[in-house]
């Protein structure tokens, strides 16, 4: 086999949004399943403590032996958490509760929040094995060191928003965050969208919600909605993606079409210096 003239290079997002519920794991897990679908070479970072990207993509426990909380503490090169999933070209590296232990940590570092960047760096890829093509990033639920540390290593974050009523609140404080970030850590940081979830097109409150966050944050807005759908929320407890699990119903179908919008976005990504 030859290698391709030019390798792709690492595009590295991150799935942030404080609140919990709203489908950060989901879409980490999913979208990544969609995106080595259509060949990308795709590893999900668990960096939640949680571990629910981990559980849902079907690693238990006792493979969990090299995670998150090696990795970012030092104590293990990234390469060696990397654990295949049931889906051919997706990997994780897993997390564990350790992690909840690694803020304390890494507050004293200087490093503390360019780690993660500084480990994807350096990210070489053993020979023979596919060089990794997207990280994605599933972040914790809230706006503390492990998700300043993924948005300091992010070529763009993705926004997973709930269609239900308070879809918005805590939307402008994420934003300053990204900002924030932007303007100390990080300058190529970019939005690459917010993407509405579990909509549910019989409720008028759902309908109301599209209409508030597509006018907030007008084509910044994935065209592709994420539906409710009881299948993609079965499919975790049986350590699958949904497109594993179901590939014909609504939410896989719509999680295919959300990985073609991001990669046609990252293909007309302004350059830095017009970033929004
Ligand atoms: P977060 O990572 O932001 O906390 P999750 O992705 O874990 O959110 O989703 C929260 C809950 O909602 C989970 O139980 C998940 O299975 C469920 N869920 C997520 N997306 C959908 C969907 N499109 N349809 C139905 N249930 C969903
Ligand atoms: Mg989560």
């Amino acid at each position: 086999q030859v290698a391709p003239a030019h390798p792709k290079p690492l595009r590295v997002l991150a799935l942030a949004n404080q609140k919990g519920g709203v489908g950060k794991t989901t879409t980490a897990i999913n979208l990544g399943t969609a995106l080595a679908a259509i060949g990308e070479q795709v590893l999900v970072i668990d960096l939640d403590p949680q571990g629910n990207a981990s559980t849902g993509l079907g690693i238990d426990r006792r493979r969990r032996k090299v995670s998150t909380y090696h990795v970012m503490a030092g104590e293990a090169p990234l390469v060696d958490a990397i654990t295949p999933t049931a889906v051919p070209r997706l990997s994780v590296a897993p997390s564990t509760m350790d992690l909840l232990g690694l803020e304390l940590e890494l507050a004293s570092a200087s490093d503390r929040a360019h780690r993660l960047r500084n480990i994807l760096r350096d990210l070489t890829m053993p020979e023979g094995i596919e060089p990794i093509s997207y990280v994605l990033i599933d972040c914790p639920p809230s706006l503390n060191l492990l998700t300043i540390n993924a948005l300091a290593a992010a070529d763009a974050v993705m926004v997973p928003l709930q269609c239900e009523f308070f879809a918005l609140e805590g939307l402008s404080q994420l934003l300053r965050t990204v900002e924030q970030v932007r303007g100390a850590l990080n300058p190529k940081l970019q939005i690459q969208g917010v993407v509405l979830t579990m909509y549910d097109p019989r409720n008028n409150l759902s309908t109301q919600v599209v209409a508030d966050v597509r006018g907030f944050m007008g084509d910044k807005v994935y065209e592709t909605m994420i539906p409710r759908n009881v299948r993609v929320s079965e499919a975790p407890s049986h350590g699958k993606p949904v497109l594993l699990y179901d590939l014909k119903c609504a939410g896989s179908q719509a999680y295919l079409r959300l990985a073609s919008e991001v990669i046609q976005r990252e293909g007309r990504a302004p350059p830095p210096a017009a970033a929004a």
